[in-house]
Order: structure tokens, then sequence, then C-alpha cells
């Protein structure tokens, strides 16, 4: 018997008919001797329709208000769910978050969880209750509501399987689980077994959005074993967790990449201590996140600086080099925002050798020109024209044997 926390999200409980099957479902589980705590997002579209109501009163609705509004959502979700468990027989409690002390700080619309006190939800279990558990939502230290940002059910659900001390968390989607790559740009991306919580995150902030990548940051940090699966299908879904050592590593997880770059150069640039610091800080100032980062070997007493931004941001960004560039007597700004990149992430290729060689030949192979390429240590990025995504994704994506063979 294990205690197990689940979490559906708001396409699983987008109807009285979806959350009488998410109930029929939870009862499988309760019948096989489990524990079962249960984590529900607001029914689908919910969020989006009362912070659209917020929006007709205030432009920038007030964050304390606008946290009363939208922890409404996930509200009905529990209290219709504990119904249709009620009604098929099976003993459950819906809660708030407040209810069971989800405590956080003060940050509305992004708070965080400091801690749960967990002893009304042991009760709960002990007295053979399943206990649903509004996500998303919890209370500061004053007693005010208080909402974990949008997807934060995920983080609800990890964090109340940190707390118990769950033996897993499992995430209720409408994907069956995590891919080598996206299946609209490689039909033939296989859904992964297993996979670590660093290659999630790897994963997960280069697009892949399963996941609220808090929750994975939650689940590696209290070792709480994560698992994506499907609402609508049965199977086994993608369990997160540390590597093993037996498992046989395969080499390559998968294949991310992000649509949303830009890069600019500043050329010229005396070649002079401080010059990477001169460059940065005005654009770090402007609230301009900055991706890679590449300065070429000096010549002639000066250098040129080039980095990738969000494509958003591509604008403000040139127009503030543009003012460094006066600053320091550079000779040319330059940039290109139909960039993109394209990341090989695997815990493999910490030992072993020749993969950025392989990766670059299959890209070579189909004449597609690398702009930029960083590496860390379970990951290499390279930078390409915007046209060349999906012919790059499908040719890495063959070259490191990741295809399905049966599509
Ligand atoms: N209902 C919230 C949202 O739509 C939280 C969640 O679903 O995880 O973002
Ligand atoms: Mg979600």
């Amino acid at each position: 018997m294990a205690l197990i926390v689940q979490k559906y999200g708001g396409t699983s409980v987008g109807s009285v008919e979806r959350i009488e099957a998410v109930a029929a479902k939870v009862k499988g589980w309760r019948d096989q001797g489990h524990d079962v705590i249960v984590v529900v997002s607001a029914m689908s579209g919910e969020t989006n329709r009362l912070v659209e109501l917020a929006r007709q009163i205030q432009d920038r609705p007030v964050p304390r208000e606008l946290d009363v509004l939208l922890s409404t959502g996930e509200q009905v979700t529990i209290a219709l769910l504990s119904m249709a468990l009620n009604k098929l027989g099976c003993a459950a409690r819906s809660y708030t978050g407040h209810q069971v002390h989800i405590r956080t700080d003060s940050t509305h619309n992004k708070a965080r969880i400091l801690d749960i006190d967990d002893k009304r939800i042991r009760h709960d279990l002990d007295q053979g209750r399943i206990v649903v558990v509004a996500g998303f939502q919890g209370m500061d230290e004053e007693g005010n509501i208080t909402t974990l940002g949008r997807g934060g059910s995920d983080t609800s659900a990890v964090a109340l399987a940190a707390a118990l001390k769950a033996d897993e968390c499992q995430i209720y989607t409408d994907v069956d689980g995590v891919y080598t790559t996206d299946p609209r740009v490689v039909p033939e991306a296989r859904r992964l077994e297993r996979i670590t919580f660093e290659e999630m995150l790897e994963m997960a902030s280069l697009g892949s959005k399963v996941l609220q990548i808090r929750s994975v940051e939650f689940a590696g940090k209290y070792n709480v074993p994560l698992r994506v699966l499907s609402s609508f299908e049965e199977g086994e879904g993608t369990l997160i967790t540390y590597e093993e050592e037996e498992m046989e590593e395969a080499l390559i997880s998968g294949i991310a990449f992000n649509r949303d770059e830009a890069k600019l150069t500043i050329v010229g640039v005396p070649d002079q201590p401080g010059v990477a610091s001169k460059i940065l800080s005005p654009i770090g100032k402007s609230n301009i996140e900055v991706d890679m980062i590449i300065q070429n070997v000096g010549a002639d007493g000066t250098t040129d600086f080039t980095f990738t931004v969000h494509r958003n941001d591509y604008g403000k960004a040139l127009a503030v080099l543009e003012q460094t560039k006066q600053e320091l007597g550079a000779r040319e700004v330059s940039g290109d925002n139909k960039i993109v990149k394209i990341s090989l992430v695997g815990v493999g290729m910490r030992s072993h050798a020749g993969i950025a060689g392989t990766m670059f030949e299959a890209l070579a192979n189909e004449g597609i020109n690398i702009r930029m390429i960083s590496t860390s240590e379970i990951k290499i990025s390279v930078v390409v024209d915007e046209k060349y995504l999906e012919l790059g994704v499908r040719a890495l994506h063959s070259a490191f044997g990741l295809d399905d063979k049966q599509k």
C-alpha cells in the first residue's frame, strides 16, 4: 500500500462527465488499497474567464483581490470531485489551500509555498478518506489568500507529496508523457519511460511545456518521484526521478527547441577589461534576460560580442545596444530575430565523447549552418536560421537513434 498524490489538470476536470471519470479513476487506486490525495485545477478555461472578468474592471487588478477571485476556480472542482467520489461510495473530503495550511509568502499572483501542516490530511487518511485539495492556492502569514502562478497546481501537488512523504506524485494531463521531442515536429517522437529531474528541467525551460518548471525543481529538491501520465488513456506515462546506477543510460534523452530567439551583435568594441559588463549591464537593467553569450578572440585591439534574448525583447535590446555603441565607440550593431535554438539533452553526455561531433555532422549533412554553439554538462545547444528548425530537429532525432521504428 502506498501513499499517492494525484493531480488532475483543467482539461481532465473540464466537465461534470470528466469529473465523474476522474472520480472513477481515483476510486480504482483507492480500491487497490492505496491512500490517495487528489489535487485539482480549475475546470478548463475557468481561470482565464476569471482573469477576463477582473480585467473588465481594472487593467491591472489589485493582486490581492485577483487571488481571492482566481482561487474560486479550484474551489468549484474540489467540491464537485468530492461529491462524485461520495456518489461512488468513497468517503472523500475537499479542502481549500488554507484549510490544509498551505502556507506561502505574500507575493500575490506568484506566491511560493513555505510549508504545509499535514495534520488534518493525515487524520482524514487515517479515517480511510480520500482527501481532495484545491491546487494553485495557499495563504500567507496574515491569512490572505495567495495563488502560485499559472500552472501552479502542479507545484501544489508536488509540495503536498513532499510534505506527506508520498511514494509518488502523479500528474494527470492531456498528454501521455514526456516525449523525445515535440511530436508535431517529429511524428516519430517516442514517449520516454524515464527522464531525470535535470533533463526535465532542461527540456521544460526549452519549451516542452508539460509541467510547471517550478514543480520539477521542487520535486528534485525534495526527491519526490514524479510521473506524468494521461487522464484519458491507460499507460505508464513518464517517470521523472534521479539517475539510478543500474539504469542503462540512453546517450540522448531528447531534443528541445525554442522558436522565440533573437540575437544581437556589437562589432569592434575596444578589447579591454570591463567591456562585457558595460554591454550586458544596461541590458539587465532594462529587464531583458540574456541566454547565450559569445565573445570573439580580439584582433587589432577590438573584439565582437554576440548574445541572444527572447524575441519579444529584440527591439528594446537593439535600442539599448545602440546606446552602448555610442558610449564605447564600437563600430556597428547588428541583429537577427529569425533564429531558433535547438538543444540536445542527455545525462549520458557526461560519460560519452563525440556527441557534439555527431550533432554538427548531422546538421552539416542537411546543409544547415550553425550560427552559435553553447554547451553545458548535459546539453548542447545550437542557434540556426528559423527556416531550418524542423529539418534540424528531425535530422538530430534520427541521428541519435530516437525515432520510434514502429511509426
Ligand atoms: N487554474 C490555474 C491555471 O489555469 C492553475 C492550474 O491549472 O494549475 O493556471
Ligand atoms: Mg497545467
